[in-house]
């Protein structure tokens, strides 16, 4: 890793050796990338030149990629580089004052390398370790739990130049916080148990349990699972593919994280079904770079797979031949979006696509693909054993099975909870051992929904509150305001910046909270959010800029008083100007219907 990085000079040999492992083809860019970063400490430029010659790529659309992406650095960095995650729940947790401290006992500003090229200190955004924060990324490997005494022990490694493997294994032990059990996190199933059974449904049948079971995507989103593999089979290509969506970049999401380290067989076993279902041969799974010390672990699963004849040419004896290459992310939130995750497992910047077409005919190398959740793929194994009248048994009536959430923030039991679909946001917060003080959750992270006390009778279903996993609970010690204006600055540091309704809504809004937070602002400015709000939700190109308002309109209606307090005056509102705004909307994206979905919208 970097700490150890080769001396610039003898890079070609190095990087060389990359790019034959990777075969010289652009689509393995971001591995090709990461693993030259990793012995070079960063990329310089004439080894951009080198990798687009070996690669077969103009230069700029290397340099490209390697500049979208927050976990690459074109300029050097410290050999030692300590990010601390800054989601809202680590700010409850005093990152803040433990980074300051980290940095002046560094004697180092954050965002800055020090002199001598030792270390540099910065924040990014969640690690999905949330349940065990404050956490950091040394180097891109995770430590948890961070207290000022571990802030100290990690000072002096770093300054007595110590190996990362010569650190003590204690701080990067993980927890998986698996505090409630349902019928996928206590599955019972052997590796193959699954696929044996799909093997002998054969793929009509395996897609007819899919579509009995009424599985959705646990995405958030919720697009029916048996639709998107149907679509897929049937799309003409010269490959099918299916990929597993790892990317779990949403603040206080990390269910995934849990069922990547103690479920890896269930996962992967998912894609080969899924594979059998569409007719692929092979399988990505993109892994986000926050989750890098999964990396190994994961392809000894694979590799144990393969030797048990559960992948490979002739699986099972059966004749059916599949694969799983894994994929590591960079840093980048947007690639959660499918299509945007397509283009970077092709090696490009992760921006989403313009749709149509989908992915299900038009995704990996234009070939037919199904972009599917860790936790659906992991489910589609339960079908697989007990069928799909079982599992549509389980949950309501449009949201069948269970959902396994991740709860964090004030509360006494953080961790994994896996319950039936139609569960009380109450009853998770009194498992959660959350005090009758609690005055919100945010659910579904920063693009979610905030639920107020009034509220804790509402119910986790696509029915009422839908979610990919996000359950942060604020006890009234917290402002809410300030939890919408972390959300805020994330939405204005992870926007991919390619439509202007995304790239300038959410810096106007992350300056909006700020000047509010400063005590500069006036009701006017609260216009001015909603005014956004809606323009994003209606002009936004993908589901990053439409939702990336949310909890500032949800907090605004539910939490008001936390708003008021910091106006300058409260003398006068004034009247939203929709005919401004509706203007504003066919300028932005000259289309007509954006306008007309404004006009719909209820101002309070
Ligand atoms: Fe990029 Fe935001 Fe536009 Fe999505 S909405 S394409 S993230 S700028």
């Amino acid at each position: 890793m970097a700490e150890e990085s080769l001396p610039l000079t003898s890079f070609a040999s190095t990087v060389d050796a990359i790019l034959d492992r990777h075969r010289h083809d652009g689509t393995r860019l971001m591995q090709i990338l990461r693993e030259t970063q990793e012995a070079l400490g960063w990329l310089p430029p004439e080894v951009l030149t080198h990798i687009a010659a070996g690669i077969g790529w103009p230069r700029a659309k290397v340099a490209a990629t390697a500049g979208f992406y927050s976990f690459f650095h074109t300029e050097p960095r410290g050999r030692y580089r300590v990010l601390w995650s800054d989601n809202i729940t680590d700010r409850m947790l005093g990152n803040l004052d433990l980074m300051q401290s980290m940095c002046q006992k560094l004697w180092l500003e954050p965002g800055r390398v020090s002199e001598d090229g030792l270390v540099s200190v910065d924040t990014t955004s969640c690690t999905g370790m949330c349940d065990q924060g404050p956490a950091i990324l040394v180097n891109y490997r995770a430590i948890t739990r961070m207290t000022p005494e571990r802030v100290d022990a990690i000072v002096e490694l770093i300054r007595n130049e110590t190996p990362l493997a010569a650190w003590p294994a204690e701080f990067f032990r993980i927890e998986d916080n698996i505090r409630r059990k349902g019928p996928l996190l206590d599955h019972g199933l052997m590796p193959g148990e699954a696929l044996a059974a799909a093997l002998a449904r054969g793929a009509e049948g395996m897609l007819a349990e899919i579509k009995a079971a009424n599985l959705r995507g646990r995405g958030g989103a919720g697009f029916a699972t048996g639709l998107k593999w149907e679509s897929c089979r049937n799309a003409p290509g010269e490959a099918h593919y299916v990929v597993c969506n790892a990317d779990e970049g949403e603040p206080g999401t990390f269910k995934d994280r849990v069922l990547l380290t103690s479920y890896a067989d269930l996962v992967f076993e998912g894609m080969t079904l899924a594979g059998l279902v569409v007719g692929a041969k092979k399988g990505l799974l993109y892994l986000r770079g926050e989750y890098r010390y999964l990396l190994e672990p994961l392809e000894a699963v694979l590799s144990r797979r393969r030797a048990d004849k559960l992948l490979g040419r002739d699986i099972l004896d059966r004749g059916f031949a599949f694969d799983i290459e894994i994929h590591l992310g960079a840093g980048a939130y947007i690639c959660g979006e499918e299509s945007a995750l397509i283009e970077s497992l092709e090696g490009k910047p992760g921006r989403p696509r313009i749709r149509p077409p989908f992915p299900v005919t038009h995704g990996y190398l234009g070939q037919p693909t199904t972009v599917n959740n860790v936790e659906t793929l992991a489910a589609a194994c339960l079908i697989a054993k007990h069928g799909g009248a079982w599992y549509a048994g389980l949950g309501t009536p449009k949201s069948a099975g269970t959902k396994i959430l991740s709860v964090s923030g004030d509360c006494a039991r953080p961790g994994i909870y896996e319950y039936p679909f139609g569960v009380t946001v109450g009853q998770i917060l009194l498992d959660a051992g959350a005090g009758e003080r609690t005055q919100g959750v945010q659910v579904s992270g920063p693009s979610g929904v905030t639920v107020s006390r009034e509220e804790f009778h509402r119910r986790i279903a696509f029915e009422d509150i839908p979610t990919a996993g996000a359950f942060m609970i604020f006890d009234c010690r917290r402002d809410m305001f300030d939890m919408a204006r972390n959300f805020a600055h994330f939405f204005a540091h992870e926007s991919c910046g390619f439509c202007t309704p995304c790239r300038v809504g959410t810096s106007l809004v992350r300056n909006l909270m700020d000047k509010i937070a400063a005590g500069h602002g006036s009701p006017y400015d609260i216009n001015e959010l909603f005014k956004l709000h809606r323009l994003m939700k209606e002009a936004s190109h993908c589901g990053l800029g439409s939702t990336a308002c949310n909890a500032v309109f949800d907090t605004l209606n539910k939490f008001r008083p936390a708003y008021e307090k910091r106006l300058k005056s409260l003398d006068y509102v004034p009247a939203f100007d929709l005919d401004a705004a509706l203007s504003q909307a066919r300028q932005m994206t000259g289309r007509d219907d954006a306008a007309a979905h404004l006009s719909t919208g209820a101002h309070p």
